[in-house]
C-alpha cells in the first residue's frame, strides 16, 4: 500500500485553476520534496492532504483513507493522529513552556499516558531538553522550530507535512531540520516537505516540481 495516492486533485480560486489535476503517489518512509515558484500551489496542495482544505475534484489517499470523504471527526482524528504539520512560522503557543507546547496535541487527544516521559525522550532527541521549561518565546528561530517538529511528531505520525520549515532559519538552523526530518523517513515516517531552496530539496530522496498548480516533472535524486 502507498502512504499517499493523489490522484487528478484540483484546486480552483476565483475560477482559476491553482492546483491543476495533479497525480503522484508516495512510498511509506518517503522523503519527497515539493518545489517551485512563489503561487504555483505548493500550499494548497499540503493543505488539502493536510485535509485543511478540500480538492474541488479527485482523489486523496492516505494509508488507504479517502479522506476527502471523511466527516468532521474523522478529519478531527487524522489530524491529531495519522499526520503532523509543521510551518514556516512556527505557530507555537508564546505563552505556553516548550514542555506544554510538545504536549499539546496529547492534551487535545486525551492521550496523557507516559505524557512526561514522551515529552522528554522527543526533545532529547532532538537536542532540546535544557529548553523544557523555558518560555519558547526565549528560544531562537531554529530552536522554535525544534520545538515544532517534537510536538508534530510525538504522537508518532505517519505522515509529516513541512512547509517550508526552513523559510525563516539561517543556514546552519536549516541543516539541523533537515538532518531531523531525514532522519524521521529514515525511521519509516513519510515525509512531504514543501521549499524553495533546491539545495535543501536535493537532499531529500525526489523532487516534485509545480507550475502554475501543474505537476511539471517529479524526479528521483539518488537510485
Ligand atoms: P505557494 O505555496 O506555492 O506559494 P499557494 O498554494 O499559497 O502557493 O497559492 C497558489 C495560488 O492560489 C496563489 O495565486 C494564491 O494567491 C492563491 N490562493 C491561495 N489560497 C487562496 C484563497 N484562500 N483564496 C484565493 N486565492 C488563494
Ligand atoms: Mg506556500
Amino acid at each position: 500500500m502507498k502512504a499517499i495516492e493523489i490522484s487528478n486533485v484540483s484546486k480552483h480560486y476565483d475560477n482559476r485553476a491553482v492546483v491543476d489535476n495533479v497525480s503522484f503517489s508516495v512510498d511509506k518512509g518517503e522523503f519527497v520534496s515539493i518545489v517551485g515558484k512563489s503561487g504555483s500551489g505548493k500550499s494548497t496542495l499540503m493543505n488539502m492532504i493536510g485535509s485543511m482544505i478540500l480538492p474541488d475534484s479527485g482523489k486523496i489517499i492516505v494509508g488507504g483513507k479517502d479522506i476527502v470523504s471523511f466527516r468532521e471527526r474523522e478529519v478531527a482524528d487524522y489530524r491529531n493522529k495519522t499526520i503532523g504539520f509543521i510551518f514556516q512560522d512556527f505557530h507555537l503557543e508564546p505563552t505556553y513552556t516548550v514542555y506544554e507546547n510538545v504536549t499539546l496535541p496529547l492534551e487535545i487527544a486525551g492521550d496523557r499516558r507516559d505524557m512526561k516521559n514522551r515529552a522528554k525522550k522527543v526533545l532529547e532527541r532532538f537536542g532540546m531538553s535544557e529548553h523544557i521549561s523555558k518560555k519558547v518565546t526565549a528560544l531562537s528561530g531554529g530552536e522554535q522550530q525544534r520545538v515544532c517538529i517534537a510536538r508534530a511528531v510525538i504522537r508518532e505520525p505517519e505522515l509529516l507535512l513541512a512547509d517550508e520549515p526552513c523559510g525563516n532559519l539561517d543556514t546552519v538552523n536549516s541543516d539541523i531540520i533537515m538532518k531531523l526530518l531525514r532522519e524521521l523517513s529514515d525511521n519509516g515516517t513519510t515525509v512531504l516537505l514543501v521549499t524553495h531552496n533546491l539545495e535543501a530539496a536535493s537532499m531529500t530522496d525526489r523532487i516534485i516540481t509545480l507550475q502554475d498548480g501543474a505537476l511539471i516533472s517529479d524526479k528521483r535524486t539518488r537510485i
